[in-house]
């Protein structure tokens, strides 16, 4: 089958690779969609947790084309996505409701072979039916929905809160809608991007501010609710200082592992902040194919462009240079 393959950091081929045969509780599917995620630019860049070669896609839809020996349930030609994140389910962590930082913790497309290529192999485990009414297009989103989710349920939005975000990305209007339904008095966006600061209207930001106007129309203003989704340092500090008191504070955009950034620990302690992380996802997947299905969030509009699996080596390349959202890839 064809794939495509990060050899080492910055440098990836389209080859002919082996087909993945699923073994016992596994099956393989036909990949139809897979979205391009920061996280895969992280990968290719080599500033992630995976190792090489690998080939990279944690978000995608497809036909499940063939069934390993053991599963039970599902059917060729059903039609579905997957929970990348892969548990062991039995180290502390998993069996203390916090499987998302299992310590033999695996990952389709990040530490095995993901779906940017003609078929890949999951665990049955981690499958997501997909509604008939839902399009390869919509299901390719049920993952990073997912982290949207979780990223709700890390937060606990409180009526009235008032909440700004950093980063106006595919992610960054995923969680303009979720945070503008979830009884939020006040939503403000910033991004560099006119365009993108316009799509964020259309999906409930209250106002929208261009990064580089946020000192003359934001100084000194205070939020209940800090969320970052740019994960870039700079754009890290300056979030900070919008913290009122009593504030939340999520990380929500991934920076470089080696990254760090300056925060004052007495302002931690007297402000009484809480600072939250949110990694990935975490058994959200059917919540969040759910407010797809139901139209509560729109994915379709965040969908730039579609490009061929030779395409997407041009965009690795390129991808910080461009204005786009979300960026799908058809099989
Ligand atoms: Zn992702
Ligand atoms: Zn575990």
């Amino acid at each position: 089958m064809r794939a495509l393959v990060i050899e080492k950091p910055h440098q990836a081929t389209i080859q002919e690779v082996e087909y993945p045969k699923p073994r016992m509780n596994e099956v393989t599917i036909k990949v139809e969609r897979t979205g391009i995620c920061g996280t895969d630019i992280h990968i290719y860049e080599g500033t992630y947790i995976s190792s090489y070669p690998l080939i990279p896609g944690h978000e995608f839809s497809g036909v499940i084309h063939e069934i390993g020996p053991a599963v039970t349930g599902y059917s060729v030609g059903d039609r579905v996505s997957a929970d990348p994140n892969i548990f062991c389910g039995h180290c502390e962590y998993c069996q203390t409701h916090r499987s998302n930082q299992c310590e033999n913790f695996a990952a389709t497309g990040v530490t095995r072979n993901g779906s940017m290529a003609e078929y890949v192999r999951v665990p049955a485990n981690t499958l997501i039916r997909m509604p008939d009414s839902m399009t390869f297009q919509q299901g390719a989103f049920i993952e990073p929905m997912a982290c949207v989710v979780y990223a709700m349920n890390r937060l606990q939005v409180q009526a009235g809160d008032r909440v700004i975000l950093f980063g106006a990305g595919a992610m960054g209007q995923q969680l303009v809608q979720a945070i503008s339904r979830s009884g939020a008095s006040e939503l403000a966006v910033v991004d560099i991007s006119p365009s993108k600061l316009r799509i964020a209207e259309q999906f409930g930001a209250t106002r929208t501010i261009l990064s580089d106007e946020l000192d003359t129309r934001l100084s000194g203003q205070a939020f209940d609710i800090v969320v970052e989704a740019t994960g870039i340092p700079a754009v890290i500090q300056k979030a900070f200082t919008y913290m009122g008191p009593a504030a939340k504070y999520l990380q929500f955009g991934v920076a470089d592992s080696e990254v760090t950034v300056p925060l004052s620990p007495f302002k931690l302690f007297n402000k009484d902040w809480t600072i939250l992380g949110s990694m990935a996802v975490h058994y959200t997947t059917i919540p969040a194919m759910r407010w797809i299905d139901e139209g509560r969030v729109q994915v379709d509009h965040l969908v730039s462009q579609t490009l061929s699996l030779e395409q997407t080596l041009d965009f690795f390349e390129n991808a910080k240079n461009r204005d786009f959202l979300k960026t799908q890839i058809q099989l």
